[in-house]
């Protein structure tokens, strides 16, 4: 049996050192077995490697799945990985705790985020940014793993500015991260949104009704766009793709017309007051109109398949990356595959308008 809680002081024979540049790999030879550790030599000594995690901003299902990957994963290369509470709050308060492999089971299926996340503006400034990389430091941690949105990444990036080893994953609904086709969570979401499009198109059919869903996304239409053609909405209105609002009224007066009973709005967050457009829809279609705004329920529930073989993948893809001594990077998926890029290759950059739009206007 390997030693998963000490395995530098298991089997010592040390062969030979397979990689330089502070971090080095040693095949140790136990009892049973050849396993390779990956320590670190400083002043003081050699030390197991110790990468700490955490998640913040906006909790999406699918980021415990992530952090049981790279707890798992990181057990293989005999590294040592401590969860942090609260996202920064938890890094600024020293809040944290080791996490082995008992520690992330039954940690797959299970939604939000066990380690707890949080905002905190306070991060902006340099001086708290200082506290939380000392409290690491005391720690012997050389690695944090960030699981966020996109000011999780601007947090990570700073600290790497500041000389700490970090790698961001995409955890977020929203979608709205460049640099990888999707977020972890976001495939969850959409399938609770179709769930509500899908329950509202038959109470707006029984009813002769016109249904306004509202859905999250901030400045990214994906959720509603992707959602929205699962379940045949007849308008999708997003930041990428507006509408104004007489076309709709005119094309629902056209459906009344032909005599569709019902229709189907989906809108991302912010586009338009979702209540205010269902009483002039009311008031001018002849279609009676209500709106759901979806909020906080779009980031419930347990992660569906694809979301946990995104977060598996890309949570052992990054801590290949911190075998392979690659940092200051974030993890995404592009045409299936894993990739990563630097931090400054993905904040503020525009994702690409999705193809799915050209179907759109085929199918709606
Ligand atoms: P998300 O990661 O889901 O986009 P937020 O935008 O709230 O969520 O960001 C999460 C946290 O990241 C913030 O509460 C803050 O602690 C940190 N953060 C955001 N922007 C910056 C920044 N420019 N510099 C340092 N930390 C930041």
């Amino acid at each position: 049996m390997k030693d998963r809680q000490n395995p530098i002081k298991t089997g010592e024979k040390r062969s030979h050192i397979i990689k330089k540049q502070g971090l080095f790999a040693y095949a140790l030879k136990t009892p049973c077995d050849i396993m390779v550790v990956h320590v670190i030599l400083t002043k003081k000594g050699v030390h197991v490697m110790k990468i700490g995690v955490l998640t913040s901003g906006g909790d999406s299902p699918g980021m415990n799945a992530a952090v049981r990957a790279i707890v798992r994963s990181a057990e293989g290369y005999g590294y040592e990985v401590y969860g942090i509470r609260d996202g920064y709050r938890g890094l600024v308060a020293d809040d944290m705790v080791v996490l082995d492999h008992k520690s992330v089971s039954g940690m797959l299926s299970r939604g939000g985020t066990f380690l707890g996340t949080s905002r905190l503006p306070e991060f902006k400034d340099e001086d708290v940014r200082k506290i939380a990389i000392e409290n690491l430091r005391k720690r012997n941690i050389s690695v944090l793993v960030t699981i966020g949105g996109d000011g999780t990444y601007r947090g990570a990036m700073e600290l790497t500015r500041m000389g700490l080893k970090t790698i961001g994953l995409p955890g977020t609904i929203d979608n709205d991260i460049a640099g990888t086709d999707f977020t972890i969570g976001f495939h969850t979401a959409v399938e609770t949104i179709v769930d509500a499009i899908d329950k509202l198109r038959d109470t707006s059919q029984s009813h002769r009704r016109c249904s306004i869903i509202e859905t999250m996304g901030r400045k990214c239409g994906d959720l509603a766009l992707f959602a929205g053609i699962c379940g045949g909405a007849e308008f999708i209105i997003t930041p990428e793709h507006q509408v104004d609002k007489d076309i709709i009224i005119d094309e629902l007066k056209k459906h009344k017309a032909e005599g569709r009973r019902h229709a189907i709005i989906v809108v991302t967050e912010k586009q338009f007051d979702v209540h205010a457009l269902a009483e002039e829809i009311s008031e001018k279609s002849g279609f009676s109109s209500r709106a759901t705004v979806l909020g906080y329920i779009q980031r419930g529930g347990s992660p569906s398949p694809e979301d946990r073989i995104l977060a598996s993948r890309m949570g052992s893809y990054a801590v290949d990356l911190i075998s392979d001594g690659i940092f200051g990077v974030c993890v995404g998926v592009h045409d299936s595959r894993m990739i990563h890029m630097p931090f400054a290759h993905v904040i503020d950059q525009p994702r690409p308008k999705n193809d799915l739009y050209k179907l759109v206007k085929k199918v709606s």
